[in-house]
């Protein structure tokens, strides 16, 4: 089962894919955690890659299309997978079409989360990750937040609170998301396989409704 998630930034896509992931025992593969891993390396690609980031903008078309070969030609990713931030413009969903055909699979589902930008920006401010085992929580969120303050439930570490997570930066994340993402709505609806969710309402709510659709 292959999903992909689509929504603007911070309307809980990733905390939806770690929902996901469990019911189905399938991975999720986050662009984002990808690249913010790949920027650890420090070498002159890395630095291109995490400042691309830390100004909101898109990283290039070709440095995605090749993680995400790599990840889903692993071993976890055969029976599936829940791609969560992939694919963001066009060119990377027409690759990803060709990657598939290639192999000989396809995309089940699209899930648009359709969700107002001002509900969405308010989450940004609380958004924390553990950075080692990148689970999302929200301090600002009863249902979100750690058990301890600030420390991962599952590692014990401490959440971080991404530096692209500000007012000014989630402006031109949510512009590109505009410009570049939203165009694959029609993409995807033409082919029959999106499916349109209301993200304005709670987790357990939008993750009720994809969970219809699948079952
Ligand atoms: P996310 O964790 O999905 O919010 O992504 C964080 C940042 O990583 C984005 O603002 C982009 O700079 C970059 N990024 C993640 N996925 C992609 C993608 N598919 N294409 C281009 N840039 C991406």
């Amino acid at each position: 089962m292959n999903i992909i998630l689509l929504a603007p930034p911070a309307a809980g896509k990733g905390t939806e894919a770690q929902i996901l992931t469990k019911e189905y025992s399938i991975p999720q593969i986050s662009t984002g955690d990808l690249l913010r891993g790949a920027t650890e390396k420090g070498d002159a690609l890395s630095n291109e890659i995490k400042l691309i980031m830390e100004q909101g903008k898109l990283v290039s078309d070709e440095i995605i299309i090749e993680l995400i070969k790599n990840r889903i030609n692993e071993e976890d990713c055969k029976n599936g997978y829940i791609l969560d931030g992939f694919p963001r413009t066009i060119n990377q969903a027409e690759k990803y079409d060709e990657m598939l055909e290639e192999i000989g699979n396809k995309i089940d589902y699209v899930f648009a989360i359709d969700i107002d930008k001002s509900i969405a920006s308010s989450r940004i401010t609380g958004r924390r990750t553990c950075p080692n085992c990148n689970r999302i929580y929200n301090v600002n969120s009863d249902k979100l937040k750690p058990r301890n303050e600030n420390l991962c439930d599952d590692c014990n570490i401490e959440l971080k609170h991404r530096k692209d997570d500000n007012a000014e930066t989630y402006e031109k994340r949510y512009n590109a998301y505009l410009e570049e993402t939203a165009p694959l709505i029609n993409y995807f609806e033409k082919k029959n396989i999106l499916y349109h969710i209301d993200g304005n309402v709670d987790m357990c709510n939008t993750h009720k409704q994809i969970k219809d659709i699948i079952d």
